[in-house]
């Protein structure tokens, strides 16, 4: 009786020890998004590194005018890294004609940008930035393609695009 007891219990603890093993894998998964070190770097530093255009937008949060980006015509595979530090932040799969006049895309890559809220125009909206050197990059919408429905509306002064055929920049400090 006892030794059946035993058994019955082990029975019952089988599947969550297999639950266990899921969630473990599950949150193995979440953390494989890169955590991006911040640079201690004053942002006037950037100043010498980036022309004038792209300093204003990164570290004014000044706006291109819509549709002055040659990047809105860029189609090939490729990253778009941040225009100061060279952090990757989108992957061209990710790339969408939004008609906005702005580069825009469904998702950034994970962990490569930080948030705060801006209520520059009253509504408050979600002003995203470069998480290595705080460069401002844009603002994130919800009315975005399907599944994700994000429109991450992004100014093309902030991004350099390298196209998959070269390598990547070394990151700048
Ligand atoms: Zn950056």
């Amino acid at each position: 009786m006892q030794r059946r007891t035993l058994l019955q219990r082990l029975a019952l603890l089988a599947p969550a020890l297999l639950i266990g093993r899921y969630v473990s894998a599950a949150a193995n998964t979440e953390a494989a998004a890169e955590t991006i070190q911040a640079l201690d770097k004053a942002h006037e530093a950037w100043r010498s590194q980036v022309s004038a255009d792209a300093y204003a937008v990164l570290f004014e949060e000044n706006t291109e005018r819509s549709g002055s980006s040659p990047l809105n015509d860029e189609h090939r595979d490729g990253t778009f890294v941040c225009a100061a530090c060279y952090l990757p932040l989108f992957d061209s799969a990710s790339k969408f004609n939004s008609g906005t006049g702005w580069p825009s895309f469904t998702q950034p890559i994970a962990g490569h940008v930080g948030f705060s809220r801006d209520f520059k125009l009253i509504l408050p909206r979600t002003e995203y930035h470069c998480a290595r050197c705080g460069g401002h990059q844009g603002h994130r919408f919800d009315d975005g393609p399907a599944p994700r429905n994000e429109r991450w509306c992004n100014n093309g002064l902030a991004l350099n695009f390298i196209p998959k055929t070269a390598a990547l920049p070394a990151l700048r400090s």
